[in-house]
């Protein structure tokens, strides 16, 4: 029986009267290329331990499973936990946890089944992501410091575009940023809608994310950065000049100061600033902070 076939996927929801949700995301992958795809592009091997991120009838963890020592599922919809037991009978390494990811502490789990033996080498993480909330998991994910070697996750393209974008751009923003300041950014394929059951509106795409082991410019102050980078985001089309008066509680005034010391043309806007600019003009905020304090 092949899990990933639209026939079984049929099969499987008519017996166990399934139906699948809109508002959880449920778009289920039938494409076993994608399927390989994402679980050779996570670099998962023996020792390793692959923790899921919404298994949906268990595709992408069956063949996980066959690659490492162990994988954690984690789904939401209690109604696929008995399916899951079902279709994943023939594994005695996959665990399936009935859990909400954004309230599930990943480095607690990484933790104890690393201190149980259940595995001693890395850690992967893969997922076909529940599109409704893509960038909370990514950002759970990243300010957490998940313990993860690797991150392979599935998301809309647009989104994947705006994540891998660089300066300059329409789609460059926030997420762009944050995302290459925690890890290097790689995508392993583009997946069409027709491969999913039902079809999405849009086409997907499949980032291997790869955690820094050392951030690439250095902060004084790491919610400074990102506080800078929410500002000039956060009104886009406004001049820095204009964009960052306010934030971090600096005057106009200041903002000049601080612009002048990083080096950037105040009349310049966010859209064009490299992280390497992003940095100089935060850590600049943070010192015109501190010599204000005291004076
Ligand atoms: N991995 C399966 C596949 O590729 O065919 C299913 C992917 S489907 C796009 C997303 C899965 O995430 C669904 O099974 C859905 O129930 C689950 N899900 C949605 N929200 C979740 C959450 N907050 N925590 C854990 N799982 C969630």
């Amino acid at each position: 029986m092949k899990l990933y076939a639209r026939s079984t996927i049929e099969e499987i929801r008519n017996r166990h009267n399934f139906k699948l949700s809109k508002s959880l995301g449920q778009n289920f992958i039938t494409d076993p290329t994608v399927i390989e795809g994402i679980v050779e592009g996570s670099g998962a091997g023996e020792g390793d331990l692959v923790i899921e991120i919404g298994p949906g009838i268990g595709v992408l963890t069956a063949e996980a499973a066959e690659a490492a020592a162990a994988v954690v599922a984690v789904e939401i919809d209690k109604k696929l936990i008995p399916i899951l037991g079902e279709t994943l009978r023939g594994y005695n390494n996959i665990e399936v946890i009935n859990q909400d990811i954004l309230k599930t502490d990943l480095n607690e789990i990484i933790r104890d089944r690393r201190e149980r033996g259940i595995f001693d080498g890395k850690v992967r993480i893969i997922g076909n992501l529940p599109y409704y909330i893509t960038t909370p998991i990514i950002m759970k994910l990243l300010e957490e410091v998940v313990a993860a070697d690797t991150i392979t996750i599935m998301m809309q393209k647009e989104v994947a575009d705006r994540i891998n974008a660089s300066p300059g751009g329409k789609i460059y923003g926030a997420i762009s940023v944050a995302v290459q300041y925690y890890c290097t950014v790689e995508r392993i394929m583009t997946v069409p809608k027709e491969v999913f059951i039902p079809r999405p509106k849009v086409d997907s795409a499949v980032l291997k994310l790869t955690p820094r082991q050392k951030p690439p410019v250095e902060l004084k102050d790491t919610k400074a950065f990102f506080a800078c980078i929410k500002a000039g985001f956060g009104q886009r089309r406004k001049t820095l000049l204009n964009s960052l008066t306010g934030a971090l509680g600096l005057s106009r005034e200041q903002v000049k100061e601080v612009l002048g010391t990083a080096g950037i043309d105040p009349v310049r806007r966010a859209e064009t600033l490299d992280m390497k600019e992003f940095a100089a003009i935060a850590n600049a905020a943070v010192d015109i902070t501190l010599s204000q304090e005291t004076d």
